[in-house]
């Protein structure tokens, strides 16, 4: 099992030696690799066991320092930084030469982001290297928002887990890129829709299969739990089978035993619900059922979000 600690000094020794690290982000869990360094990033991939067509996003601490990385930003990018970096906002850009392909798997734009989890914006202000981070779980599965998340499933892999608390967030970063005039959602996330609407106007959204451009379709399936999720409004949900366990969005079922349910945010609050959800997935998972049974959320707000992860993790391949 990985050491689990809150020194930045020991992550970034370990980083600057090109070994990987958990880090907190307000996001999700990542498993952060120094985003320069080739071997680094290859064994981002192996470890993950993620497939060499999804590229990664770079977190590093400031606009100055990504300008060391792209040939550009863009206005509206400048715009959208401005308002909402430190934040759950990935922009695609061009990439300059010294972001290895491997990074962006060929792609000529690079993701990237400023977190603004404060143990980790200390960490990168630390370090002379931006960080390659995609969450920190076995491709496919349930992304981790704790260190013990982390440490269940990469431990045996990784040598230290940087120890941030509960993530805020809860759900990954909102994806924007930028094509001619158009602002495009390539992925929806933890900062909502008409949050980014009010300041920059129409967005277009993609098809919610993929957020990779070469590979569409082909991450139809993800965040998925290993039990098998369907997706019910609640009216459809009858909750008398025993082999079921049962995600739902603000109360209970009553005639269901509480063992078998969570309940995503009492008062119907939307951020409180992607707070838990990863959390709860895991823990139903857990559980001695045959299928999960999740009730979609309301469709404003985070929800989008929400339910497009739930919609992935109930797609078994
Ligand atoms: P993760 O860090 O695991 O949440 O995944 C990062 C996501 O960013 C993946 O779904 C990638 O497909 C997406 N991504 C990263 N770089 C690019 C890029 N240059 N163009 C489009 N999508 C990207
Ligand atoms: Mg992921």
């Amino acid at each position: 099992m990985a050491e689990i600690g809150q020194d930045i000094r020991i992550a970034k020794e370990f980083l600057i030696k090109g070994e990987l690290v958990g880090i907190p982000t307000e996001t999700v869990y990542g498993l952060a690799g120094n985003a320069l360094n080739e071997r680094a990033v290859l064994s981002i991939f192996e470890t993950k066991k993620r497939p060499a067509f999804d590229p990664l996003i770079i977190h590093t601490d400031s606009v100055e320092k990504v300008q060391n990385f792209v040939t550009d930003i863009p206005e509206t990018a400048q715009i959208l930084a401005a308002n909402f970096w430190p934040g759950p906002l990935t922009l695609l850009l061009p990439k300059k030469k010294n972001v290895p392909d491997l990074v962006t798997s060929g792609l000529d734009t690079v993701a990237v982001r400023i977190p603004r989890h404060p143990m980790l914006l200390e960490l990168l202000s630390q370090l002379d290297f931006p960080l390659a981070a995609p969450s920190a779980n076995p491709f496919g599965y349930i992304s981790p928002t704790t260190a013990s998340h982390v440490n269940a499933q990469l431990g045996d892999q990784i040598p230290y887990i940087l120890d941030g608390g509960d993530c805020e967030v809860g759900i990954e970063s909102t994806i924007v890129g930028f094509e001619g005039e158009e602002i495009i959602i390539y992925r929806l996330g933890g900062l909502a829709v008409q949050d980014i609407e009010e300041i920059v106007g129409h967005v277009k959204i993609t098809a919610a299969s993929s957020s990779n451009p070469k590979a569409p379709g082909m991450l139809k399936s993800h965040y998925a739990p290993l039990v098998p999720l369907e997706m019910r409004r609640k009216a459809d949900i009858v909750g008398n089978d025993a082999s079921t366990a049962y995600l739902l969005f603000d109360s209970y079922l009553p005639y269901v035993d509480r063992n078998y349910q969570r309940v995503l945010s009492e008062n119907g609050d939307l951020r409180e619900a992607a707070h838990n959800l990863f959390a709860f997935l895991r823990e139903l998972d857990r559980l001695p059922v045959k299928s999960i049974i999740a009730e979609w959320v309301p469709m404003h707000g985070l929800g989008l979000a929400i339910n497009d992860r739930l919609k992935r993790a109930s797609v078994q391949e």
